[in-house]
């Protein structure tokens, strides 16, 4: 078996924590690279990483101010120079073993929640990469989740600056009914959380069947 990140061959690598947990398709080396989170001050929300002199989180400020905020954040990785090689192998390069990579950071505290739901591509992001970059790691994981959540074609968010995101038009509608979310736990989740303007957009959706809670889970913090 080979690590499927550099894809080096994996060496039988036992000790305790191979033993209770199942081996994964990571060396220990990726592993551990992987699993760093660069040092310094961070938002304690959002877990962007902050200026040292920066008072209160920016980003967060900025979107609490037009948008009701989820009730957390999850962020699984933090985006270091191993894990944004993943992303961009994983979304831009066509690497879609490494699912199973990010799968195997996620954990088992699904049970929570009732509903899972993946910020979902358009149909031309769809069709240029072949796969959906989150739902492909839901499945690797063996998770159920709903796709309630539709996106219309638009330009792509990174080319766009700050406010003109905010002011660009919510470009998710809902494909559910009310009874779907009302009252429900909801799990959203995301590949990468840049400024949070597109998590925040499909909780404005969201949040018109009044669910009980939104927590978000994203694969990243850019
Ligand atoms: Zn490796
Ligand atoms: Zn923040």
């Amino acid at each position: 078996m080979i690590c499927y990140f550099c894809h080096e061959a994996l060496s039988e690598e036992v000790d305790i924590a191979t033993l209770f947990k199942r081996q994964g398709p990571l060396c220990r080396k990726c592993r551990t690279e992987l699993s760093r989170w660069r040092a310094g001050k961070r938002c304690s929300f959002c877990h962007r990483l902050m200026q040292e002199q920066e008072a209160g989180c920016l980003d967060c400020q900025f979107l609490s101010g037009r948008f009701r905020p989820p009730n957390s954040i999850a962020c699984l990785l933090d985006y270091n120079a191993a894990a944004k090689m993943l992303f961009h192998r994983y979304k831009f390069m066509g690497d879609c073993a490494l699912a199973e990579v990010l799968a195997m950071f996620l954990g088992n505290s699904f049970r929570e929640y009732e509903v899972i739901i993946p910020i979902p591509i358009s149909k031309a992001r769809m069709k240029e990469r072949g796969y959906d970059q989150t739902t492909m790691v839901l499945d690797a994981k063996g998770l159920k989740y709903s796709n309630f959540l539709e996106a219309e074609d638009r330009q792509r968010q990174s080319t766009l600056s700050k406010m003109e995101r905010a002011r660009a038009e919510n470009p998710f509608h809902l494909n559910c009914r009310r009874e779907d979310l009302e009252g429900k736990r909801i799990l959203l989740v995301d590949d990468i959380y840049t400024t949070g303007m597109t998590v925040h957009q499909a909780m404005e959706k969201l949040y018109t069947f009044f669910p009980d809670t939104i927590h978000v889970l994203t694969f990243s913090k850019a």
